[in-house]
């Protein structure tokens, strides 16, 4: 039976990129192969970004060319612009991950340009995809959809007309990011339906963040209208800047294990996803890892059927 929802693994980006230590290459690419070896069927493995701003992704090229050795899942690359972008197609990147924020404050802060200044940089990469690799998907990932930190309240119409002009420059398709924890289950539900109603079947992921312990219904709320991709890490590594000592994304293993009781297939196995644990403690000593099913343990009698796509 297959799969019937995607989890996306954002470990080796998202949280390698959030914790102050660097992960040698070998200790990821080991992590990686535990991470393929549970079933994950779509990982983001690195971010094109200098090595002088983000030392941990120094090795992205290397780790990317690994994981697309790994046969049967999409390789993932966060790129923040051209160069990013032409560095990870290059690499052979299955796929691109576009963060572009919804936020005016928070654009402007990061990126100096306003949302829609982010659209035409979207349209010039899309025709670098077009001439390097013409199979390559691209992603926009609309961060800060459901607030932000420095602005406060993100007007729900900013985030509808964003996602539909990233839809209309021929992006594949557009996630919501809560990057900065400030979602509840009715806005992510209002946001989801809003936005599908008005770019359809290119409405992607789900990236939702644990901060204020919302990140499965969060989850469980946008399963609820239909998206069926979701982005979390393993052990919840990626510790939210905003809110020291805080599970920043949605852990994998709580997140397989909702759906998995729920009788929704994902694919993964959850004694092989909890043993990729092991790997990425080594690669990281000390660092804290999350996830109320690691620590209570699988319960008894509970069953799992995996589906191997
Ligand atoms: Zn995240």
């Amino acid at each position: 039976m297959l799969p019937e929802v995607l989890i996306s693994e954002v470990g080796p980006r998202d949280g390698l990129q959030s914790v102050k230590a660097t992960m040698p290459t070998a200790a990821k690419l080991r992590w990686i192969a535990a991470l393929h070896g549970s079933g994950l069927r779509e990982i983001e493995v690195a971010s094109f970004v200098p090595a002088r701003l983000l030392p941990q992704m120094a090795d992205a090229a290397e780790v990317v060319q690994y994981a697309l050795t790994l046969p049967g899942w999409t390789v993932m690359a966060l790129v923040p612009n051209r160069k990013g972008a032409e560095a990870a197609l290059r690499a052979g990147a299955h796929k691109l991950t576009l963060p572009v924020s919804a936020s005016e404050a928070h654009s402007l802060a990061n990126v100096r340009k306003t949302p829609l200044d982010m659209v035409e940089e979207v349209r010039a990469i899309l025709a670098l995809r077009d001439e390097l690799a013409p199979t390559a998907k691209i992603e926009a990932g609309v961060s800060t959809a459901f607030g932000c930190t420095l602005q406060g309240v993100v007007p729900e119409d900013d985030v509808v007309r964003l996602a539909a002009a990233l839809a209309a420059a021929g992006v594949d398709d557009v996630g919501l990011s809560d990057t900065t924890g400030m979602a509840n289950p009715a806005q992510v539900r209002r946001l989801f339906q809003r936005v599908r109603a008005e770019i359809g079947d290119k409405t992607g992921a789900a990236h939702m963040h644990n901060t204020r312990g919302l990140g499965l219904a969060n989850c469980l709320a946008a399963y609820d209208v239909g998206v069926r991709t979701f982005d979390s890490s393993l052990g919840g590594l990626g510790g939210c800047p905003y809110a020291p000592g805080a599970s920043g994304n949605v852990v994998t293993e709580d997140l397989v294990f909702m759906f998995e009781a729920m009788g929704v297939r994902t694919g993964v196995d959850l004694q092989k996803l909890m043993a990729a644990r092991a790997p990425l403690a080594e690669g990281l000593p000390g660092e804290p890892l999350y996830g109320m099913t690691p620590d209570a343990g699988l319960p008894k009698g509970f069953a799992q059927e995996v589906a191997h796509a």
